[in-house]
C-alpha cells in the first residue's frame, strides 16, 4: 500500500494512553487473548536527512529491530500456519509489497532473532526489479526532490524489488512464507475479470513456480476488495486473504483478516497499537 496516515490514532492518543497505563492495562486484560497481525513495508538500512521522510521507508533497520524485540518480550510469536487455529494466541510478522530490503534488511534480522514472516510479493516488482510501484513511482514524481540526486545504492535499498533469485532463496528459508499481493499492485475493485485473473490466479502461478511452493495467502493491494474479488481469491485456491487495518466486515473472515500497519517504533506508539484498543485482536 501507500502512505497511510492514521489519524485516528495519533501520537497525542497514543501518548496518554501509555503514560495513564491504560494501553498496559488493556493489553494484559482484552489485549492478551488473540492474534495481532502486523503489518510493514520497506524497511531501509538507514534513514538519510537529506530525502524528504515521505520518500523513505517508514522504518530502518535499527527501529526495526527494536519493534522486533518489543513484541517478542510482550507476545508469542506466531507462524503464519497458526492463522487459522483459534487455539494460539500472539503475533505475526507480515511484509508487503516484495522491496529488496525485505531480502537484504528484513531476513537476516528475522533468522536472528528466530522470527517467521509472511511477505506478500507483488509480482512486477520480481520481475523488473527497478520498475518500481505506481505508488512509489507516483510519490516521487511529487517529491520536492529531483530523483536523480538520490544515490543509486540509497535508490535500491528504498524503492528495488527482490530479484526472482533472491526471492527463490527466501522461499527456500525456513522462517519465510510467501504469499500474493497481486501481479500490479492495482485496486481489485476496479478491474474486469480478465484483470483479475492476472492479479489473482496468474500471479499465484507465477510464485508457485518459482518457489515451488503452495501460495496459502493474499493480500489485497491497499486494502481494496469486494465480495467478486473475495470470491475468485477464494476460488483460487488461497487460504486466507488480508486487508490492512480497517477491513469491510462482509462477513467472509477467512478472506478479510484485518492487520496493524506498524510505522513507528516509539514504546508508547507500539503499546497503544498493540493494546487491544486500536484494534480488537483476532480469535
Ligand atoms: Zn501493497
Amino acid at each position: 500500500m501507500g502512505p497511510f496516515k492514521l489519524n485516528f490514532f495519533n501520537s497525542l492518543i497514543s501518548m496518554i494512553l501509555y503514560y495513564t497505563g491504560l494501553s498496559i492495562i488493556s493489553r494484559k486484560t482484552v489485549g492478551r487473548n488473540g492474534k495481532y497481525i502486523l503489518m510493514f513495508h520497506g524497511i531501509s538500512k538507514s534513514k538519510r536527512k537529506d530525502i524528504p521522510s515521505y520518500i523513505q521507508p517508514h522504518l530502518d533497520v535499527d527501529e526495526f529491530e527494536h519493534i522486533i524485540k518489543w513484541v517478542k518480550h510482550r507476545f508469542s510469536i506466531i507462524k503464519p500456519e497458526d492463522l487459522l487455529n483459534p487455539k494460539s494466541n500472539g503475533a505475526l510478522f507480515t511484509f508487503d509489497d516484495g522491496f529488496y530490503n525485505n531480502y537484504a534488511n528484513v531476513l537476516p534480522l528475522l533468522e536472528k532473532h528466530e522470527i517467521p514472516g509472511l511477505f506478500f510479493i507483488t509480482n512486477q516488482h520480481i520481475k523488473d526489479s527497478s520498475h518500481w510501484l505506481s505508488f512509489i513511482q507516483n510519490k516521487l514524481n511529487n517529491a520536492n526532490m529531483d530523483i536523480e540526486n538520490i544515490p543509486n545504492i540509497t535508490k535500491k535499498d528504498y524503492y528495488n524489488g527482490i530479484s526472482e533469485t533472491q526471492l527463490k532463496e527466501m522461499a527456500d528459508n525456513p522462517w519465510v512464507t510467501i504469499g500474493s499481493h497481486s501481479e500490479t499492485h492495482a485496486d481489485l475493485t476496479t478491474c474486469n475479470d480478465l484483470e483479475l485473473e492476472l492479479e489473482i490466479i496468474d500471479s499465484k502461478k507465477y510464485l508457485e513456480n518459482i518457489s515451488k511452493k503452495p501460495m496459502e495467502f493474499f493480500a489485497y493491494p491497499s486494502g481494496h476488495y469486494n465480495e467478486h474479488v473475495v470470491k475468485l481469491v477464494e476460488n483460487a485456491g488461497y487460504k486466507a486473504a488480508f486487508g490492512i487495518d480497517r477491513v469491510q466486515k462482509l462477513g467472509l473472515s477467512k478472506y478479510e483478516i484485518p492487520r496493524i500497519g506498524i510505522y513507528e517504533s516509539k514504546n508508547y506508539y507500539l503499546s497503544a497499537k498493540l493494546s487491544g484498543l486500536y484494534q480488537r485482536p483476532l480469535k
